[in-house]
């Protein structure tokens, strides 16, 4: 039975659906991606049969050099593994589009999930087999026994907690190092921009349907609320600007909150004390490579009792959890 309550600003309505292999500005390895994004690719394949939609695509990330500094990085992470990077054959080809001046490189292997179809396509399917219960719940209502969980009308072995940032305070969980992290986006109409690809100089361009485009994002650990700046449009705007030769107009700007950790890394698996209470959560930036290949994980978990990663296993955080049922 799955308890969601209608929220049309979570974080992964807001976020753009990128799975990308490299990271940072130092343009390093995604954690863990040789793993991740063969798993997410074959589990985003049985989705998208099981619904009769392609809910991924593969869009290379033309990456526009912002300083000479970036692309001498670019160039020197190039010559070190080219596992997921590749120079262009011809560096003006993007003239008609953009305005650059110390060229690009290519991003391979990065996919975009399609999170504005699949996220109502799979709710659609939960509500009709039932097991949906489209409301806000509440821990009063819960009554967590030895052997059996109890939640108004509905008797469970076990409740898994999926409930990004409202995590943060979950009685049970609360004591875990989250690093909550605001995040803004534009949704822009680019008429004659090709959607074949993903855009990077600073802010990434991204396809988010017909001629409409993702634009962001920022990264805030500091915020005092979950609304959208104007300092963030006009920033973002006059980027836009500066690169962007086709003109657009900026129809919707989007904002949440990423449940992020300190250490970057998920929280799965069951409470140390509370034995069938599990997490699932923390997946902060990476939400679509990260939560198929961990999900498939505490689903095995669950039926086999097999292990799951150290790094993201929330045994590692046991004497902290004790604690904070036991005091
Ligand atoms: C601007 C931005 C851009 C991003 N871009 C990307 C990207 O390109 N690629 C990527 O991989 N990740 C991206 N992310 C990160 C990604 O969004 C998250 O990792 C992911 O969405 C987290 O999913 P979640 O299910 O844990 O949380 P959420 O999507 O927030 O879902 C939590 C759910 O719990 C429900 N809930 C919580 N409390 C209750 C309650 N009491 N009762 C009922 N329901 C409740 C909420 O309604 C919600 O549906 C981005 C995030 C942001 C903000």
């Amino acid at each position: 039975m799955v308890l969601d309550e209608f929220n049309p600003v979570s974080a992964s309505k807001t976020a753009a659906g990128i799975i990308n292999p490299v990271t940072g500005r130092r343009i390093v390895k995604t954690w863990m991606i040789d793993e991740l994004l063969p798993f997410a690719l074959n589990a985003y394949d049985e989705i998208g049969a099981e619904l009769g939609m392609d809910c991924i695509a593969p869009k290379k990330t033309i990456d526009f050099f912002p300083t000479p500094q970036m692309r001498l990085a670019f160039l020197k992470r190039f010559e070190e593994d080219q596992q997921y990077l590749q120079l262009p054959s011809e560096e003006n080809d993007w003239l008609p589009y953009f305005h650059y001046h110390f060229g690009y490189g290519e991003i391979l292997s990065c996919w975009l999930v399609d999170l504005i179809n699949l996220l109502p396509a799979f709710r659609k399917r939960l509500m009709d087999r039932g097991v949906l219960l489209e409301e806000k719940f509440s821990i009063d209502h819960l009554v967590v026994g030895e052997t059996e969980i109890t939640y108004k009308n509905i008797r469970a072995q076990k409740i898994i907690f999926c409930d990004g940032i409202a995590g943060a305070h979950n009685p049970w969980f609360q004591s875990l190092p989250y690093a909550p992290n605001k995040g803004e986006a534009l949704i822009v109409e680019i008429k004659d921009l090709p959607s074949s690809h993903i855009y990077k100089k600073g802010i990434s361009i991204v396809p988010w349907k017909e001629t409409l485009f993702w634009v962001g994002s920022s990264y805030e650990w500091e915020f005092r609320d979950d609304l959208p700046t104007p300092e963030f449009r006009t920033k973002t705007e006059l980027a836009l600007r500066e690169w962007v030769k086709q003109p657009f107009t900026v129809l919707d700007h989007l904002v949440s909150v990423r449940p992020a950790t300190l250490e970057r890394r998920p929280f799965v698996g069951f409470h140390p004390v509370k034995k069938n209470v599990g997490l699932f959560n923390g997946m902060g930036t990476k939400g679509c490579s990260l939560a198929p290949y961990f999900a498939g994980q505490l689903a095995a978990n669950l039926a086999h009792q097999s292990a799951i990663s150290p790094d993201a296993d929330i045994k590692r955080f046991n004497n902290i959890l004790t604690r904070s049922v036991t005091s």
